[in-house]
């Protein structure tokens, strides 16, 4: 006898095995148990299964439990105060001069004791989760040094232990030069490679790494140091690429068999090429394009013709996209950058699940999964991307249970 038997419903499997646009199942049911998904199908072939708990759901639709595979959302205060300077006609410049900008966030979480940054941090993550996230990967990269790291990334941990979601944590050692090392830049790529790097890794804190390769960040052969001993030491790489311009970052990312390379506004088709050709994903970041009023748009024909999975995340951070709404970023991702709803529903689901290596466990509706699934009161899965501003799914679950 199954835990729970779900009813009365149709499914978004966004199982590429089943043979609809979205997956989709109509009237269809899932069985549920130990936390995982053990048969889907439509109900007449679930007829004479048993469960515990058996729910018919009213005719709504079940997607997977959305995955944001790109966020910041570990930081100490925020941005709005400067926000609202920038609006009232300060510009950058002044705001920098003034000690704002990263700075101010890097001040800010460095300050923060560890409880008072996971505490800062929940609301953000709980918005999230209402919004159907049911895993989110977080970044560091507002420490800057061996212990504000560690202790973003503990905060991180903290976080997926006391709330019902899954949390991969992600070292972004390499985002900003901090600024007590503002005229020693090698020495902070050192202290990042040598130091912050082998000690994470040793403390078991992060899963992968990531930098951000930018003019205004870190050059490709910095970023190739801190690649190279992450993978000595097992660490997946992920890479900020071709956000502002075009350094061939992803291409560099993809010399590393990077998950992903993330932005990708300027990224050509020699970089396409070798994301193709390393099996990566492009995760596209909306709120960050609309936040900085950006123009140029990542390639997504020259992605979908080289066969380039495409995710969708809220890069919710306090600076470029303070973003706590998933739902939102599906529709941006639509309306600004043409994908069709069903390919940004895979974007914050299976793909997603795949630009943070747990392609096998989570991401789609289909047997041998975990139970991570949203229940929405729509009448099609293109409300999800059509509707500004949708709140989050009627109820959500959680390996297998209401969370
Ligand atoms: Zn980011």
């Amino acid at each position: 006898m199954w835990d729970r038997l779900l009813v009365d419903c149709n499914l978004a499997t966004m199982d590429p095995a089943v043979e609809a646009a979205f997956g989709a199942i109509e009237n269809g049911a899932i069985g549920i148990q130990d936390g995982r998904i053990v048969r889907v199908g439509r109900r007449t072939e679930l007829a004479g299964y048993q469960a515990k708990k058996v729910e018919p759901l009213g005719g709504a639709w079940v997607t997977p439990g959305l995955v944001d595979c790109h966020t910041h959302l570990v930081f100490g205060g925020n941005r709005a105060g400067e926000f609202e300077r920038r609006l009232e006609g300060a510009s950058y410049a002044e705001i920098a001069s003034a000690g704002g900008g990263i700075a101010a966030t890097v001040r800010a979480t460095r300050e923060a004791p560890l409880e008072a940054l996971v505490e800062a941090s929940r609301p953000r993550l709980k918005a999230l989760m209402q919004g159907g996230v049911t895993t989110v990967e977080i970044k560091s990269g507002y420490g800057l040094d061996i212990d504000a790291e560690a202790k973003m990334l503990r905060a991180a941990g903290l976080l997926g232990e006391s709330e019902k979601v899954r949390i991969e944590r992600t070292l972004l050692a390499l985002h900003a030069l901090p600024p007590e090392y503002r005229d020693r830049r090698e020495d902070y790529v050192r202290l990042a490679v040598d130091s912050i790097l082998p000690a994470v890794a040793q403390q078991g804190l992060a899963s992968s790494v990531d930098a951000f390769c930018e003019g205004i960040g870190f050059t490709p052969e910095e970023v190739r140091a801190f690649f190279a001993a992450a993978s000595e030491l097992g660490l997946k790489v992920k890479l900020h690429a071709e956000q502002l311009s075009n350094l061939q970052g992803a291409a560099l990312a993809a010399e590393f068999g990077a998950l992903s390379a993330d932005h990708l506004e300027h990224v050509d088709e020699a970089g396409v090429r070798a994301m193709a050709a390393a099996g990566m994903v492009a995760v596209l970041l909306p709120g960050a394009f609309y936040a900085l009023k950006e123009t140029k748009c990542p390639p997504v024909e020259l992605l979908r013709r080289h066969g380039v999975p495409m995710a969708v995340a809220t890069d919710c951070n306090p600076g470029t996209s303070p973003v706590l709404s998933p739902t939102l970023m599906m529709s941006m991702a639509c309306t600004l950058f043409g994908l069709t709803p069903e390919e940004a529903l895979a974007g914050m689901t299976r793909v997603a699940a795949k630009a943070l290596g747990l392609a096998d466990e989570i991401g789609t509706i289909a047997v041998g999964k975990a139970a991570d699934l949203c229940i929405w009161r729509i009448g099609r899965p293109a409300e999800l991307c059509y509707w500004i501003g949708l709140p989050g799914p009627e109820r959500r679950i959680f390996a297998g249970e209401d969370a």
